[in-house]
């Protein structure tokens, strides 16, 4: 029976990985997600049949409650909403494996000194993950302050909990288990939890989300030691290393290392100095009749989604202005920022969803020698990646992040609502510059009525 159970997650772990690899391309993606599904259904099913101790009554109640909770969240959350629901999602898979190992704390008598160091890295682990994915998604859903909340000495006192914590952890597997110490284990986590996450602010947020993702692997796996199963311990461990990757790749585009996006408290650097969110720029506002003659005398055009793309839900419309510049003999490709909108892949999954063709998708590093012979680059809803801020202004929050060249094209068409700011808060002067032509409007009522014009033409 142990055999079959062990193979059973054996192939729940390759069914996982083959799946993580098809994620990393989007014409592959749905059936990565479908093949890492099965896999999870595969861990599920062995663990009911093979362990005979459960009770089923607790997990049939446990998996109604958790299956309504988690379909209305998917069905209701908005795509622009992704990050704070992976945020409390990750808090909940923290909060879940230290309530576990906690459980087997209380409820084991004789625990070996392995089994102990597991439980208390669970928890720790767990408890942390749940308190600051918690300040997380109320930072991103705005009942907690988005800007970094510091205080003075505010360092050293996580220095100073770190080292308790460790001192408690110790103190419990030297008591073989005494309950003070583990309440204090806990209680040490969960603040840590919040010291940890509340400094972090503006546009590091997705960051740490995808860190707290990887520590809730971290504790999966450390229970999975707890209860000694394999599956347990596999999943975690991909989704610690995952997340760990990910959340590197997201360093790399904003060109920060994790310890400043960690300590660096991003968002106050940007209040203290203020630049750039004053300063007034004169801009050249133009209606999409002016923009459609431009569009129509030229030859290869770079579309530019950002953030107010996602929330105009834009993508058809701008799939069919492309598609009918494209019948005119005009080339287009779309850039695509790793951090633009608001969740890794984001600029991707929308344009997949219109079924904008993955070919004319290009990488930052592709396209980016492309705009020098670019005739019009149209910016839409985008606002940071575009900022050329980030290339010279050492005092711009965005300063060293890799952004796309768009000013480097012979025009660059920008569409947006208003003047306002985008995520990191601060005035763009790309919206200035003598190529820059701004055209306002929301970006899907933009793009139809352009669509219209050119069709006058
Ligand atoms: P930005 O947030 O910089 O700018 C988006 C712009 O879209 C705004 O200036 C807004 O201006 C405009 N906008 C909003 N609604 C509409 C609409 N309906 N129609 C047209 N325009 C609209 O977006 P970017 O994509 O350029 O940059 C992403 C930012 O988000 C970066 O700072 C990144 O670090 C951060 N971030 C990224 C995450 C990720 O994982 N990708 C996650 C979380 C944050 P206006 O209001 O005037 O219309």
């Amino acid at each position: 029976m142990i055999d079959l159970s062990s193979l059973s997650y054996v192939l729940a772990a390759v069914l996982f990985i083959l799946g993580i690899k098809k994620l990393s391309h989007p014409k592959t993606a749905r059936d990565g997600n479908f093949l890492s599904a099965f896999g999870m259904l595969i861990a599920i099913v062995a663990t009911l049949i093979f362990y005979s101790e459960i009770n089923y009554n607790y997990i049939i109640i446990g998996m109604i409650i958790g299956s309504i909770i988690g379909a209305t969240f998917a069905i209701k959350v908005e795509m622009t909403q992704m990050p704070q629901m992976v945020a409390i999602f990750n808090g909940f898979g923290g909060g879940a494996s230290a309530l576990i190992a906690s459980a087997e704390f209380l409820s084991s008598g004789d625990i070996t000194t392995f089994t102990m160091s597991s439980i208390i890295i669970s928890v720790f682990v767990g408890t942390l993950t749940l308190t600051g994915s918690f300040i997380a998604f109320g930072k991103l859903q705005g009942f907690i302050s988005g800007q970094p909340i510091v205080f003075p000495g505010q360092q050293p006192l996580n220095a100073l909990l770190a080292i308790g914590l460790v001192f408690v952890g110790f103190l419990v597997i030297q008591t073989s288990g005494q309950l003070n110490y583990f309440y204090m284990v806990i209680a040490i986590s969960a603040i840590l939890g919040i010291t940890l996450t509340v400094p972090i602010g503006g546009a590091d947020m997705p960051v740490v989300i995808s860190l707290l993702n990887s520590y809730s692997g971290i504790a999966a796996s450390a229970t999975g030691f707890v209860l000694m199963n394999n599956g347990l311990i596999i999943s975690g461990a991909l989704v610690g290393a995952s997340g760990i990757i990910l959340t590197n790749i997201m360093c790399k585009g904003m060109n920060r290392s994790l310890a400043n996006v960690i300590f660096g408290a991003l968002g106050l650097e940007q209040e203290s100095s203020g630049e750039g969110s004053g300063k007034q720029v004169s801009i050249k506002s133009y209606s999409t009749e002016e923009a459609a003659m431009i569009f129509d005398a030229a030859e290869k055009v770079i579309v530019v989604p950002g953030y107010g793309l996602a929330v105009a839900q834009a993508q058809h419309a701008v799939r069919e202005v492309a598609e009918f510049l494209e019948d005119k003999g005009k080339k287009v490709l779309y850039a695509i920022h790793p951090v633009a909108g608001r969740m890794p892949g984001h600029m991707n999954v929308l344009l997949a969803e219109a079924n904008i063709p993955y070919e004319q998708l290009k990488d930052l590093d592709e396209i980016n020698s492309e705009f020098e012979d670019c005739d019009v680059a149209l910016v839409l809803g985008a606002n940071d990646v575009v900022n050329p801020s980030a290339r010279h202004d050492k005092s711009s929050p965005i300063f060293g992040m890799p952004i796309l060249d768009v000013d480097k094209s012979r025009t660059v068409i920008i569409n947006k609502r208003t003047m306002n700011t985008g995520f990191a808060g601060i005035q763009n002067e790309l919206f200035g510059f003598d190529n820059s032509i701004m055209v306002f409007g929301d970006a899907k009522d933009m793009l139809q009525q352009l669509l219209k014009d050119l069709k006058d033409l």
